[in-house]
């Protein structure tokens, strides 16, 4: 456990103040543990994945952040097509077994930095594929500490959005479908999306990846880029002249200037293009 701990230590974007405790859990019986005295003691908590899609607030998170470790890291497979993996293995480890295992179909997620149980929360995705559409089951702990599985049928998944977002549940981990592959094939696709991805974004500075949701119909980032915002600074957080969608920090921005200029993209895209710009990070406060 630590005390304390400096979010920005523990987000892709660096930024954040403190938590008042980080726990690393590595089974379900401390991670009930760690919940339940949180509960009793009326601690707001919330778990912590890679920390990539959240920017924290300067002022820090007024609870305690639970990670994930241990059994919930694991992945294995279970039959021809499926696989099943914790919550807290990061996407690029799901990425690697199953090109393994001769599986294909996740190979669009290679270089997406998220773990399994923030990317199915969110409905992760790129390059046209998305991380629901692979999701067979999923074994849930709700809010009242029950452990149960939801079927494909039970659950609702759409752009950047999962019905399990409304339900408070933790991800406890996820079987995956996915179909045989060459390994061959597969390296092939994953050279080719990691290729987009290194032309597209701006990886060499820390970001939360894309900032605003694109809009139904358009672009986030073609909005911005017609505004002619690409490399507007606010302090030490940029507009990235890579992908105008995409907040950077130049190195030591703070959470406040990063949402003082997206409320400013956001009025001023509104003033001009009529279109309401809604966040796709998520704030922490
Ligand atoms: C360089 C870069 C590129 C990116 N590219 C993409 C992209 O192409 N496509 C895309 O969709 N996203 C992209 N992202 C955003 C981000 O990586 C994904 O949204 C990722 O899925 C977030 O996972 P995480 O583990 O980091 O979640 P976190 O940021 O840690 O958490 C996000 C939310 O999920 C919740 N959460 C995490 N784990 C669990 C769990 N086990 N149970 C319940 N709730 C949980 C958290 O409480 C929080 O509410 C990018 C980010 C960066 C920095």
């Amino acid at each position: 456990m630590i005390d304390y701990p400096e979010m920005r230590f523990f987000t892709t974007f660096r930024i954040g103040g403190r938590a008042i405790a980080l726990v690393d859990v590595c089974n379900e019986e401390q991670l009930d543990t760690v919940i339940a005295r949180c509960e009793d003691g009326n601690l707001p908590w919330r778990i912590l994945g890679r920390g990539s899609n959240i920017l924290v607030r300067d002022r820090g998170f007024d609870g305690v952040v639970i990670r994930l470790r241990g059994t919930f890291v694991r992945l294995k497979r279970l039959d021809t097509h499926r696989i099943e993996v914790g919550a807290g293995a990061s996407l690029q480890k799901m990425v690697r077994f199953c090109l393994k295992e001769g599986l294909g179909g996740c190979e669009f997620l290679v270089g997406v930095p998220g773990t399994i149980g923030g990317a199915v929360l969110i409905n992760a995705g790129c390059f046209g594929g998305e991380i629901g559409s692979l999701v067979d089951k999923i074994l849930l702990r709700d809010e009242h500490g029950f452990l149960k599985w939801k079927n494909r049928e039970d659950l609702v998944f759409a752009y950047r959005y999962s019905s399990l977002k409304s339900e408070r549940a933790v991800v406890i981990k996820v079987i995956f479908r996915l179909f045989l592959e060459s390994e061959e094939h597969s390296r092939k696709m994953i050279r080719v999306f990691s290729s987009l991805r290194r032309t597209s974004q701006p990886l060499d500075w820390p970001s939360a990846g894309s900032i605003f949701r694109n809009p139904p119909g358009g672009y986030a980032a073609r909005l911005i880029e017609e505004m002619g915002f690409k490399g507007v600074r606010l302090g030490r957080a940029r507009v990235s002249p890579k992908h105008s969608n995409f907040i950077v920090n130049l190195g030591g921005a703070t959470a406040s200037q990063v949402e003082n200029l997206m409320e400013w993209i956001r009025r001023e895209v509104y003033r001009e293009k009529n279109v309401w710009l809604e966040n796709e990070v998520e704030i922490w406060r």
